[in-house]
């Protein structure tokens, strides 16, 4: 890989701003400083806002083919039927992990956390698409396979009528050999793709599957990622079933450490909250998702209070229908100011970039490769346009990023050194493939039809007093 030199780009610093050139070599930042000598190709910056590039901390790729489809429903509702919708044919794996590379990349992330469904008996063919369409964007990725071993109806609150239900078609032990087939094979993280383990959530998994899988990411350091309290009906059942908070089980089986991330957290309770501190988990807040879905706002505010990382995802495309990373940092920021009157607990603009960069880096343990401007780390950074309209008037380019609406601002990106974007367009793939590839396969596939909501529903305005 070549070197580059990237001449005068505008950076943040503690007391405002200030330009420099960064020199790239072997993948990695090697010096930060303004006028260096240099080596390699030259980029100029001027005009350009530096900034250490983004994690999307939480999404399902395959969601892609469910943008638009999702009727205004709570999660418990629409999921009753997400399977039916979502999919499975491997072609559509692969270009539903390309569609989400590349929205992420061309909002500011450089790394994203692929909480992926894999079709059933398909798995190694499901994950290695995945794999190749990350791998052919250039995007830094970690795959999380979900997994669970509890029937859907198990993960509702049950109340005082159990729901009857078949048991789930895998058991523990056949879900952890093709996870381990799928470590062997797919794990490198020197070509920047890291396999996690992916328990879909306590709601549906036994303890036995969440125990064995704290043991498999001890055993290769892998990331553990898993939806927590996203609704209120997942606060419930963890009442109903453990008789205590979701936070402290998980705490109590070794499922939560630094690897570890947790998708939502809306339901936290003030004791959790020393939970996840102490154990140095991740809180991913999803605020358009929770929005979208009703689910409610998550206590970010008191996560920062108490100490708790916290990094931004964007949710899977069937509960947030768009994967624009600066979009869920924007609402993400500014929700939080109706939670507290307390102006002077809110997000800054410049905290909201530190949590989305280096927050998110910490959650998937790579703080020590990417997250930041440090010589010595590898070289993700994203280089946005000052230029464009939506970046004008010059104020302040960091809070006009995160509390303006900006419009194709992505001027260029790097992973691991790697140039995937220039002058805003993606240099790795053509984006006329993937609009066919959308159009075409959409085409082919089936009309929706939602039939399981009709089962569920009146067991869940029931237990959720609807009626
Ligand atoms: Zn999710």
């Amino acid at each position: 890989m070549s070197d580059t030199l990237i001449r005068g780009a505008l950076i943040p610093v503690e007391d405002g701003y200030t330009t420099t050139d960064i020199q790239i070599s072997a993948g990695k930042i090697v010096a930060i400083a303004p006028n260096l000598p240099g080596t390699g190709i030259e980029v100029n910056a001027a005009s350009k806002l530096l900034l250490p590039g983004f994690l999307n901390g939480h999404t399902h790729s395959s969601q892609a083919w469910q943008r638009g489809l999702i009727p205004p429903l709570p999660l418990e509702l629409w999921l009753a039927d997400g399977f039916d919708t979502s999919a499975s044919e491997i072609e559509q794996i692969y270009w539903g992990a390309v569609s989400t590379a590349v929205d992420t990349v061309l909002s500011g992330g450089t790394c994203v956390l692929d909480h992926l469904f894999l079709p059933l008996g398909h798995e190694m063919e499901a994950i290695a698409a995945a794999v190749q369409a990350y791998k052919t964007v250039g995007i830094r990725a970690v795959i999380a396979p979900l997994i669970m071993d509890l029937p859907f109806v198990a993960g509702l609150p049950q109340g005082r009528r159990s729901l009857t239900h078949k048991p789930y078609p895998q058991a523990a032990p056949e879900i952890l050999a093709w996870m381990a087939a799928i470590i062997t094979q797919f794990h490198e993280p020197e070509a920047g793709i890291y396999i996690g383990v992916g328990p879909t959530g306590f709601h549906r998994c036994s303890d036995e599957l969440l125990v064995r899988c704290a043991e498999l990411s001890d055993r290769h350091n892998l990331c553990r990622h898993t939806h927590l309290l996203e609704t209120k009906a997942q606060f419930m059942l963890a009442q109903e079933r453990y008789g205590i908070s979701a936070v402290k089980h998980l705490q109590n089986l070794g499922f939560l450490d630094h690897r570890t991330t947790l998708a939502h957290s809306v339901w936290l309770e003030d004791a959790d909250l020393e939970i996840l501190a102490d154990t140095k988990s991740t809180v991913v807040h999803n605020p358009l998702s929770n929005l979208r879905l009703g689910s409610g706002i998550a206590p970010i505010l008191k996560c920062i209070a108490a100490g708790v990382n916290v990094a931004f995802g964007c949710d899977g495309a069937a509960s947030n229908d768009g994967q624009d990373l600066l979009e869920a940092i924007k609402l993400g920021t500014i929700l939080h100011n109706l939670t507290d009157r307390d102006y002077t607990h809110w997000i800054t603009p410049r905290q909201a970039i530190a949590m989305a960069a280096m927050g998110g880096a910490t959650g998937v343990n790579l703080a020590a490769q990417t997250g930041s401007l440090t010589v010595g780390k590898d070289a993700d950074f994203v280089l946005y346009d000052l230029e464009n309209l939506s970046m004008l008037p010059r104020t302040d380019p960091v809070q006009l990023l995160v509390y303006g609406r900006p419009n194709q601002v992505v001027d260029s990106v790097w992973v691991k050194g790697r140039a995937i974007v220039a002058k805003g367009k993606l240099l790795t793939l053509d984006i006329e493939e993937l609009r066919q590839a959308l159009r075409q396969t959409r085409d082919q596939q089936s009309p929706t039809n939602f039939r399981t909501i009709h089962t569920i529903e009146p067991h869940y305005r029931t237990i959720m007093n609807l009626d």
